[in-house]
This record gives C-alpha cells, structure tokens and sequence, in this order.
C-alpha cells in the first residue's frame, strides 16, 4: 500500500479477506446478539423505488444506474472502453448507496409485530469525485444494524451501539473521535441539510480522519414513505453503518499486517463481549 491507488476498484487480498471477514462476524454478532435477523438484500434496487426514497434527490451526484446493452445498437467484434448512452437501454435499477434502504424496502407496506432488528452486509456503490486506496472506493462493504419501531427503541439503539463501538475502538487501541456530522448532500444549502446542521441526526466515529462507522436516526422518514406501521403508526428507524475496507485501512495502519491487524480484532472480539 505504499503508492496511492485512486482507481476506486480494488481486490483485496487472501489475508485482507480474513480481516475483513473476522471483523464481520463480529459486528453481526453485535446485531444478532441483540435479537436481530441476519439477512441478505438484493443487490441492485429500482430506481423507483430509490427515487422515493428521495435518493435522486437529495444525492444525485452519488448515484449510479445499471443499464442492459440495446442490442440493435450492437457491434459485433467490438471491445469497447464505455458505452454511449445511444447504445444502451433506460436504466430501471440502481447500485444502492447504503445497506439499509434495501431494508426499508422489504417491509414496505407491512405492519410490524413489535420492534424490530435486522442487520445486513450489503456491497454500496458511489460515486465520488476522488478516490483513494480502501479509505474511498466506487464499491465497498458495509455492515449495518437497522432499528424499527418506536422513537424510544430507535434512539436506544443508537445509544447502545454507540458505545459499545467506542470501548471496541478503545479496545483496538485507535484513538478516536466522535463527531456530529451532516449526509453529504448535493445541494448543502437546501432545507433538509439545514435542518440536519440544526438538530444533528449523524454522527460518526472518526480514526485517522477517516469515518469508519455512523450512527443515524432518520424519525419516521422511512416508516411514512414505506407505510411500515407499528400499533398503527409509522415506524422510526435508525442505523449503525460500518466501512469495513475503511476499517482495514486503519487496522492495517495500526498494527502493520493484516495477520496482526485480524489476530487484534479476534482478541478484541472476547474483551467487549457483553
Ligand atoms: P454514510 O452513509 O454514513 O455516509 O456511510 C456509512 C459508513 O460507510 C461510513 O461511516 C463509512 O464508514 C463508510 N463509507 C462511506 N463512504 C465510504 C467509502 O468510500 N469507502 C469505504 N470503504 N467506506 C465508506
Ligand atoms: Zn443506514
């Protein structure tokens, strides 16, 4: 890791892959331990129902669409760099930027039998002005623990993980900082990132400079434009994000190999196990 890679694309290696997996199982088991349901999301969503997300809204500059290939505009023995926009057909699906819009979406329309966990591993693409090493990628990994239900659950669970991530930081010996934060959205002076810089719903973990893991609370956002109702109201839900490259990048740096960084997170693992 010693030149700067800015491709956005990177494999990671057998070694980096144990890290990434060892750290993984650990932050699943934070979810399920909690009651949580471990589940996997499509990996691709609408744009549909993105767009009623107000995904294209409010983070334009970080989507990415997929598009199939017209065929009629085919040509045969070609091997393209891109693709023009003529040559493609409309783009119905989008790459998902977090991990827990899928979750949302999933229970659209139901009605919930309680409060409720779910926590996903999903793969979250964007689109970035620059990238940079496993600190900034097109496409990464994130953990997430999902909390639906009542605004007492949702701000509980934020309350709960927040510290349990701050004694697991503690414990890997990376300083640390916590700090309110704002989404990053295209128009910074618009109404929903001002209220978000009036009464902040985000905060972050921060190593290195680096935000390696949110805790967000989105009221009953989601719980109104997914009809997903507890005792016949709209839920609240609130997240607990994780960039798993991003923690590689900073245990890498701290413990200087990936063996030493993974043998840290598993003796680390027993240390906050409550
Ligand atoms: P958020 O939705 O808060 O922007 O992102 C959730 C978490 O994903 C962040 O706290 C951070 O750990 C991670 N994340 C955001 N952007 C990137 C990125 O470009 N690369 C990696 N590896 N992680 C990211
Ligand atoms: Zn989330």
């Amino acid at each position: 890791m010693s030149t700067v890679d800015r491709s956005g694309l990177q494999a990671l290696s057998a070694e980096a892959t144990t890290l990434l997996r060892t750290l993984d199982s650990v932050l699943e088991s934070w979810g399920t331990d909690a009651g949580a349901a471990s589940m996997i999301m499509p990996p691709l969503l609408p744009v549909e129902s993105l767009a009623r997300l107000d995904f294209y809204e409010n983070f334009p500059h970080q989507a990415l669409v997929v598009s199939p290939l017209d065929l009629a505009k085919r040509e045969p023995g070609a091997r393209p760099a891109h693709f023009d926009p003529d040559a493609l057909l409309p783009a119905s699906l989008g790459l998902p930027s977090a991990a827990c819009f899928a979750v949302y979406l999933y229970h659209e329309g139901r009605a919930l039998p309680g409060n409720t966990t779910v926590t996903v591993l999903g793969r979250c693409f964007r689109r970035e002005e620059g990238y940079q090493d496993l600190r900034r990628l097109i496409g990464f990994h994130m953990r997430e623990i999902v909390a639906m239900g009542t605004r007492e659950f949702v701000q509980q669970h934020l309350d709960r993980f927040g510290a349990r991530i701050a004694d697991f930081i503690t414990a890997l010996d990376l300083p640390f900082r916590k700090e309110a934060a704002t989404d990053p959205f295209y128009d910074r002076g618009g109404q929903r990132a001002l209220l978000q810089r009036l009464s902040p719903v985000k905060h972050e973990f921060v190593v290195d400079d680096l935000a390696i893991a949110s805790l967000n609370v989105h009221r009953n956002f989601f719980g109104e434009r997914c009809d997903i109702s507890l005792a016949g109201e709209p839920i609240f839900t609130s997240c607990v994000a994780f960039g798993l490259e991003r923690w590689l990048s900073v245990l890498h740096k701290r413990y200087g190999s990936w063996p030493a960084a993974t043998e840290a997170v598993r003796n680390t693992r027993g240390e906050v196990a409550a």
